[in-house]
């Protein structure tokens, strides 16, 4: 599978299709997820294009990481959450619908379920 850059991540890191940003550096950049599973759902992303965790290159990786994790305290510190929910999909067939590599940052509280 190959990256295809007509796709809508790649249209935010463009600036061509709005987006609320939380985060941005030369290699990343954070926004809330348009239909979130929970409050405070946010996705981040590498602005080189690749299309899941399955073809990305370490440096990428590298780089992508600490604001995940970064990104991930200061969420659940935001929404005084009690956990912090990570998911990352690759390919259709485990939920990807976006193909440009991205990480679901999902504030989570006890006993919430997340939506369907
Ligand atoms: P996945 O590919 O991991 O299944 O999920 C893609 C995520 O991107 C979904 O949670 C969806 O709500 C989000 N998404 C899809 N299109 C847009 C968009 O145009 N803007 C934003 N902010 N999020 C989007």
């Amino acid at each position: 599978m190959t990256y295809d850059p007509d796709n809508i991540f790649s249209k935010i890191i463009a600036g061509t299709i709005p987006s609320h940003k939380v985060y941005e550096d030369e290699d990343t950049l954070a926004f809330m997820d348009v239909m979130p599973q929970a409050p405070g759902h946010l996705l981040v992303i590498p602005k080189s294009g690749s299309r899941n965790l399955l073809d990305a290159d370490p440096t990428t990786l590298s780089k992508l990481m600490p604001v995940v994790q970064k990104l991930a305290v200061a969420a659940k510190d935001a929404f005084d959450a009690d956990g912090v929910f990570i998911a990352q999909f690759n390919e259709p067939a485990a939920g990807q619908t976006v193909f440009h590599l991205h990480f679901h940052v999902i504030p989570r509280h006890e006993g919430q379920p997340l939506k369907p």
